[in-house]
């Protein structure tokens, strides 16, 4: 069985989470959305916020929830994915700023564990430029994020912020 792990912050999930989530989930046997809770970022929603939208998309979206689910981490990305058997840990590609950061983790990764692949997906062109953290700054200053969003999650957005709909 191939079990890849596609680890980030989630915070929050947006649609280009979602379409590398759709993409790879066709590439294993089994996805395991890593939602780090140890995230230096200040994270707006709490890690079972997070958790709970990821699984409510994935329900709406008639994803298998055995086969794909949201799960938490706070250890050594590695060391979480060893314990979970993955062969593979999936990351997104968006604009060249992405490459180096991912360049540098895909590196380190392969030196601790030679045995787990980490694989790039492209962000999809509608995607490109949607990121969660553009997302929380639109919506602090009122903002209509509906698009880069699930529903589920520009309605958590909403009460966040106290924006009228
Ligand atoms: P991180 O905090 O590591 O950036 P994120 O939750 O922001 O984690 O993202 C997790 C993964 O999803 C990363 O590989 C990131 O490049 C990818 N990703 C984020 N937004 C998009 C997007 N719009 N299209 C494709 N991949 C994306």
């Amino acid at each position: 069985m191939k079990i890849g792990l596609y680890p980030g912050s989630f915070d929050p999930l947006t649609n280009g989470h979602l379409d590398i989530i759709s993409r790879s989930s066709s590439l294993c046997d089994k996805l395991i959305i890593a939602v780090a809770k140890n995230t230096s970022k200040n994270p707006l929603f709490s890690i079972s916020k997070r958790i709970d939208l990821i699984n409510e998309v994935l329900i709406s979206n008639k994803i298998d929830n055995k086969l794909v689910y949201a799960q938490s981490f706070d250890n050594l990305l590695i060391d979480f994915a060893k314990i979970n058997s993955v062969s593979i840990i999936i990351r997104g590609l968006r604009v060249v700023s992405d490459f180096d950061y991912e360049f540098q983790m895909a590196g380190m990764n392969k030196r601790l564990n030679p045995d787990i692949e980490t694989v790039f997906l492209m962000a999809s062109e509608t995607n490109q430029f949607i990121a969660s953290r553009f997302v929380k700054e639109v919506a602090s200053l009122g903002g209509d994020v509906s698009s880069f969003v699930p529903d589920n999650v520009n309605n958590e957005i909403i009460k966040k912020f106290n924006l009228i709909k």
